[in-house]
């Protein structure tokens, strides 16, 4: 449906490309999200896409059709943005047919269309209200309606929900996602928030300055990340990293002599803080804090130098001062180079031993 072949961006004047070498191509009626720190280019791909911006290399096709020069109207997409960018001085009814109005559509087709849109998206009463007498979320639902009554196959959204309380938001992501399967809808999604993105979309394109570092369905992402960052980005709390260092019997948590079966050329030894478990042997740590959390508690302790969480389900950990022995299931492990990349284990780690908590 999108396919973006060797996208660069440099904007004028800029001293490094806001984009580099970006392949992305995205299915119909798929859901993609467009994850990253800020100002790593999440934007600029989207307005690319939508024609607001043009490239300065590479290739832009929606349905097999080159549309590289072309301008937004001619590709058939809509975009929501962040501050939805609603009249305050029209009503509801007003702000969903604004671009039809303006097209001169029939008058039995707008209202056709604002009755599916409205039903759609739980309006239909409020259409006579003013935006400043909605809620966020309600605001939020005017800005799809428009995009809903333009029957455009490609849905861009430039963080539609980050104005939103944390309630809010998680009720408008399972919306948005209902939504979207309801109507088959290609959207591209943009966000900063890992757990939005791992929760809505078929698939996480996860960016790094200006470069797609991985993209992956949300549970190949958290399984295996391709390099350092993505472990470190994707998953809350995050994983854990503890550097290595040279041992007698190959490389060891950095101030511990344990080893935790790290193949050659591994700088970084990754676990996540709910794949830890105190074992008859293992990984030394001391624990310095408790973080309860009501469903969890995260013990924040300390391997060598290095800080390191693990995640006691309920509010049963242990209490700062005490020294566990830490184990995990060799699955569990993962091993990063110098260079940030994902080095894979060739040999189980050493052990396999973990205690039932
Ligand atoms: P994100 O949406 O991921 O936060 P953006 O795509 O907005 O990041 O920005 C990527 C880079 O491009 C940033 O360095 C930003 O400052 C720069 N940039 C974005 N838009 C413009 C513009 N219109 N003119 C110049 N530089 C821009
Ligand atoms: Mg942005």
């Amino acid at each position: 449906m999108i396919e973006l072949s060797q996208i660069g961006k440099r904007w004028p004047g800029a001293a490094v490309a806001a984009l580099s070498d970006v392949d992305l191509t995205v299915g119909e009626g798929e859901l993609v999200a467009l994850l990253g720190p800020s100002g790593c280019g999440k934007s600029t791909t989207l307005r690319l896409i939508a024609g607001l911006d043009r490239p300065s290399a590479g290739r832009i096709a929606i349905a097999g059709r080159d549309v590289t020069e072309a301008p937004p109207e001619a590709r058939g997409v809509a975009m929501v943005f962040q501050n939805y960018a609603l009249f305050p001085h029209l009503s509801v009814r007003d702000n969903i047919l604004f671009g039809m109005q303006v097209r001169r559509a029939p008058k039995a087709e707008q209202a056709a269309r604002l009755a599916e849109a409205a039903a759609l998206l739980g309006l239909s009463e409020l259409l006579d209200r003013k935006p400043s007498a909605l809620s966020g979320g309600q605001q939020q639902r005017v800005a799809l309606g428009r995009a809903v009554v333009a029957r455009r196959p490609i849905l861009l959204m430039d963080e539609p929900l980050s104005n939103l309380d944390a309630l809010l938001r998680q009720e408008m992501r399972r919306e948005l996602r209902a939504l979207q399967r309801k109507l088959g809808l290609t959207v591209v999604f943009v966000t900063h928030d890992q757990a939005e993105a791992m929760s809505m979309a078929d698939r996480v394109v996860l960016m790094q300055a200006g470069r797609i570092v991985q993209q992956d369905a949300p549970a190949d992402l958290y399984a295996r990340p391709r390099c350092a960052f993505a472990a470190r980005f994707i998953g809350a709390p995050a994983m854990n990293l503890l550097p290595l260092e040279p041992g007698p019997a190959g490389q060891v948590a950095a101030g511990t002599g344990f080893a935790p079966g790290a193949p050659p050329g591994a700088a970084l030894f990754g676990v996540r803080p709910e794949a830890l478990r105190p074992a008859a042997r293992g990984l030394p740590a001391t624990v310095e804090a408790l973080e309860y959390l009501g469903a969890e508690t995260l013990a924040v302790c300390r391997v060598g130098a290095s800080p390191l969480s693990v995640r006691f389900p309920g509010a049963d950990a242990p209490p700062p001062g005490t020294t566990l022995a830490l184990g995990w299931d060799p699955a569990d492990a993962h091993f990063f180079g110098p260079d940030d990349q994902r080095v894979e284990a060739a040999t189980p780690a050493p052990f396999k031993e973990i205690a039932s908590r």
